[in-house]
Order: structure tokens, then C-alpha cells, then sequence
């Protein structure tokens, strides 16, 4: 027997086969990966994960795909820092730093999910292959169509920064810039799903990419020598990170590879664009779809397609979702990289602003594990930052002007 059963509704539990759809035809609810989890009981074992390939492919029988992998083959497995000097600042001494702002091939979160929709693709007979991206999603579907041999679309709000916008032109897909924001283009990109025969990986073929977002759970769980953090904070763009950790830590303790599950899962957003935030604190499931107006590119979706089950997540484990502001954002970019020598993107910067934020409000108590997920890489958002970190001392080449600089300069 498989160990993937097939499709069922969120919704009305409807089932269908493991095909590229997305939508219940009966409720219009969304479509996920069912599995035989019976099936998979008796295949997965630590000792087997442990030998694995250092790849997020060490939790291939967790991940929705029938052959062997084909793609990322080296993605995932992220460094887990546990925080020294951030920690203390924060006087939190079981903080630890999940650092996908490495991750192969193009640094952020989005290449977990890419390996698994593209691997997927390929196994549903696909050769083309296409987005809808608030910015690192296309970069790494380009990279990867281009190393895996598909033809490739990605299609982008035109005013992405120059860093995401380049780091899709040099693996030269079909770079589609379009005049509005991520939710035009993801409107957009649902109309043209329909007309052409084409794997999108986060429309037709968003069920096993989402499914990708697990393993960074899994290597959290794995790190910290097979338990659950006590709490984590994760940045919110659609929502589907959010579900899927908390999906991960479920699926390990229903194997019996943890115990005891209780992880606070914690919501961030940007506070121009945070209608996840938004409706927690209305206590209210009602989403208000808004513009969004932030530096923080990654996370602006106004319409978010899961927020509705990160906010059903937040109650149902007790945790909060928050909103920071744009200087805020900055502020936590050059907290991470001053005190623990890693530069994040904007993203990153709202999740470090995030957790700050619950510090203050006394959400960790002392001895507690926290685990933030940093999920994009500094270099790709620049402009963002650039005003923020001054410019570099100019002398002339002896040692006279160094010297007469030292002495103005020395902090
Ligand atoms: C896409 C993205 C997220 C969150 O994605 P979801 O849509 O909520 O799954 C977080 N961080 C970065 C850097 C991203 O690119």
C-alpha cells in the first residue's frame, strides 16, 4: 500500500486522487495530502532519519512523493544556533536560531517547498513549471527549473527589490513582472492555471508544496535531540509556514519520534500588511483582506489563503500572532546580525521584532526553549536596510589617516 492516500477537503473531508488540483469541487475548500500514517509507522525510525541524506530528504516518508527525490537534493538541513549573546540580551537561555537564511540553492525558506512541488511535478509529468511570488518563491522555482531541466514562468509584483528581481533574470526563466501586488498576481496566475497545462507550484500544485514547510519542524525536533520547543515564532505570509510546523510536530508525535507536544506557535506579521495579526486580536476567524504597504516584500500578502487556519492554530495552542513596525523590522535585522553574526531579510527582521515583542509582554517563562525561524537572506533586500548602517570610514592609503581616524572613530 501507498503511504500517500490521496487528497482530502480541509473542509468537508472530501477525497480525491493525488493529482495536480487544488480546490474541493463540492465546498471550494483547500486540498491536502492525506497520508497512511499506519503505512508510514512501520518505514520511519530515528536510527533511519539519522542516516539519511543530510537533506530535508531525510523526511522523504513524511513528504508527499512516490519515486525517489530529484530536486534540492541538497536543501534543507539548515544550520540550529543556539543563541548566546541575542539570548542573553533577551534573557532567554534556551534560545535557539533555525538559520534558513542559508538554505540551497537561493537562501531562504522557499526551497523546501520548491524540492518537494518540483520533485512532485516531475512525477506528475509536468515540464513546465510556474509561480506566484512575493519574491524568494521565484527565485527558487527558477534556480531549480533550471538545474531539474523545466521550462519555467515566474510571475512577480513589478516592485520587487533588485535583489529577488536579479535573482530570477540570471537563471534566465520567464521573468513576468506585473503592475499590482502579490494578490493581482496571484489572481492573475489562478486565470492562467486554467488556461494553460503548467505545474504552479503554489496554485495546482499547492497541496505538496506546502507540505515541504514540515521539515522545518522536523529538523527543529531533530536538533533538539527529538523534542519539541516550547514555543516558536514564525513569520506569516499566507499563513502556510504557520500550519505546517505545526503539522510537523503533530505528524512526529503520532509516530512516537516525540513526546508530549506542547509548542506555543506564534504568529508574525508586518503591521502593513498583517491581516492575520489583525483578526487574531478581534478574536475574530474573519479575515479583512487589506493593501499592503510595508518594507517587508516577503510576507505582503493582503489576502492571506491560510489565515484562516494559522489564526485556528494560535487559539487552539495558546499562542499569539503580532504585528511590528517598519522601523521595528529594522531594528531587529541589526539585533541578529550585531549580535549573532547573521544577516536576514526583511522577514527575518519582522520574526526577531516579533519575538522581542512577546519578551516584553512576558509570554516566555524562564527555562523555556524558543525557536525563531529566520527564513530569508539579507543580501536579496538591501535597499531596505542600506540607510540604517552608515558607511564605512574613508581614509588615504598610510598610516597617518588611519591613525587620525582611529582616535575621532573609536567606539
Ligand atoms: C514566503 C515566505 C514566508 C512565509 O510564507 P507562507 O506563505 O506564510 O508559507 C516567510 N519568510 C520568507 C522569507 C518567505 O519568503
Amino acid at each position: 500500500m501507498s503511504k500517500i492516500k490521496g487528497l482530502v477537503c480541509k473542509e468537508c473531508k472530501s477525497e480525491y486522487p493525488a493529482k495536480a488540483i487544488h480546490v474541493c469541487e463540492f465546498c471550494f475548500g483547500p486540498l491536502e495530502v492525506a497520508y497512511n500514517y499506519d503505512v508510514i509507522q512501520t518505514q520511519i525510525s530515528k536510527e533511519k532519519i539519522q542516516q539519511g541524506p543530510i537533506s530535508l530528504w531525510r523526511y522523504v516518508d513524511l513528504l508527499p512523493i512516490e519515486s525517489t527525490p530529484t530536486v534540492g537534493l541538497n536543501t534543507g538541513f539548515t544550520p540550529m544556533v543556539h543563541s548566546k549573546n541575542l539570548g542573553k540580551k533577551l534573557g532567554l537561555d534556551y534560545l535557539y536560531i533555525k538559520n534558513d537564511s542559508v538554505n540551497s540553492p537561493t537562501l531562504s525558506f522557499k526551497d523546501r517547498v520548491v524540492a518537494v512541488a518540483l520533485t512532485r511535478a516531475k512525477e506528475l509529468g509536468f515540464d513546465t513549471v510556474a509561480c506566484a511570488s512575493t519574491g524568494n518563491l521565484a527565485n527558487s522555482v527558477s534556480a531549480n527549473a533550471a538545474e531539474a531541466n523545466f521550462k519555467c514562468f515566474v510571475f512577480i509584483p513589478s516592485d520587487l527589490e533588485s535583489g529577488k528581481i536579479l535573482g530570477n533574470l540570471v537563471y534566465k526563466p520567464n521573468v513576468v513582472a506585473v503592475e499590482g501586488n502579490y494578490d493581482d498576481v496571484n489572481r492573475l496566475c489562478s486565470e492562467i492555471a486554467g488556461e494553460y497545462p503548467w505545474a504552479f507550484v503554489n496554485i495546482n500544485i499547492r497541496p505538496y508544496y506546502s507540505e515541504g514547510s514540515k521539515t522545518l519542524a522536523f529538523e527543529t525536533a531533530e536538533a533538539l535531540d527529538w523534542q519539541a520547543p516550547d514555543h516558536v515564532v514564525v513569520p506569516i505570509a499566507s499563513g502556510s509556514l504557520l500550519t505546517k510546523i505545526y503539522k510537523g510536530f503533530q505528524e512526529f508525535e503520532r509516530l512516537g519520534l516525540i513526546s508530549g507536544v506542547k509548542t506555543r506557535i506564534h504568529g508574525a506579521q508586518a503591521e502593513g500588511c498583517s491581516p492575520v495579526a489583525a483578526a487574531f486580536k478581534r478574536k475574530s476567524d474573519f479575515l479583512q483582506p487589506v493593501k499592503p504597504n510595508t518594507i517587508a516584500k516577503s510576507l505582503a500578502i493582503g489576502n492571506p489563503a491560510d489565515g484562516y487556519y494559522a489564526i485556528k492554530i494560535a487559539e487552539e495552542t495558546g499562542s499569539i500572532i503580532e504585528s511590528v513596525t517598519d522601523p521595528e523590522i529594522i531594528e531587529g535585522i541589526k539585533l541578529l546580525a550585531e549580535n549573532e553574526g547573521i544577516f536576514t531579510e526583511t522577514a527575518g527582521g519582522v520574526t526577531v521584532a516579533t519575538l522581542k515583542k512577546l519578551v516584553n509582554q512576558g509570554v516566555f517563562k524562564k527555562g523555556e526553549s524558543v525557536v525563531v525561524y529566520i527564513t530569508g537572506n539579507g543580501l536579496k533586500t538591501q535597499e531596505s536596510i542600506a540607510p540604517a548602517v552608515g558607511s564605512p570610514w574613508l581614509i588615504q592609503p598610510n598610516l597617518k589617516s588611519f591613525q587620525h581616524i582611529l582616535e575621532k572613530e573609536k567606539k
